[in-house]
């Protein structure tokens, strides 16, 4: 009890405890702009945010097991979800040629169109984040990064794909450096949903 950030004596008389709790708060935004589009197309918030991510990551990712690490959920879980979207025919199984016990799963045409509905759910938080100016936005950038990936090491996000779990990141302790694209990593160029993210081994 003493210890709780939603305890407001010590909530108001800690800044690490207001940020969480600021956080929180974010996530709440988050529930709800998703849920809004869940009323709107009589689909789950976990349904709506599979077909998100069929919509942009490649194939090899959209597949139950990766979707259940994905969103931290059980793959008994994912298959439900998946079974009712293959149902209202909004994706479509497609064999894996080389391993006949896999599939991945594809948008429909119709899934597409749901997603062409849904996929701005969050863009009135990017108009607020769009009102900072550049040094705020690089400052909250890498304070966002720095926590998830902390959170990452401590097994509370499982899947990433973010710069400092990458086989290509390198740093020498002054620069980020992607030896793929060959580039410095600026603070605001360092990514956290890459799609040439290989995952490093001491990332897991
Ligand atoms: S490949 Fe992508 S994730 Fe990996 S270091 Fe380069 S930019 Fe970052």
């Amino acid at each position: 009890m003493d210890d709780s950030v939603f305890d407001l004596g010590r909530q108001n008389s800690s800044v690490d405890a207001k940020i969480v709790a600021g956080l929180e708060r974010l996530g709440e935004v988050f529930r709800t702009l998703l849920w809004q589009q869940s009323r709107e197309t009589g689909l789950s918030p976990i349904q709506i945010q599979i077909l998100l991510f069929l919509a942009f990551h490649d194939p090899a990712k959209c597949k139950i097991g990766y979707l259940a690490a994905e969103f931290n959920l059980t793959k008994p879980t994912i298959s439900d979800a998946v079974k009712v979207l293959a149902q209202k025919e909004l994706v479509a199984r497609i064999d894996d040629l080389t391993d006949s016990r896999s599939h991945s799963l594809q948008l429909t045409p119709t899934g597409q169109r749901i997603v062409d509905q849904t996929s701005g759910f969050a863009n009135v938080l990017s108009q607020f984040v769009g009102q900072l100016n550049g040094e705020h936005k690089t400052l909250l950038y890498e304070s966002l990064f720095a926590l998830i990936y902390g959170l990452h090491q401590r097994g509370l996000i499982t899947v990433q794909r973010m710069c400092k779990t990458c086989v290509h990141y390198q740093y020498d302790g002054q620069i980020h450096y992607c030896g793929l694209l060959k580039i410095p990593l600026e603070a605001d160029l360092l990514r956290l949903d890459c799609p040439e993210h290989i995952a490093s081994q001491n990332s897991a």
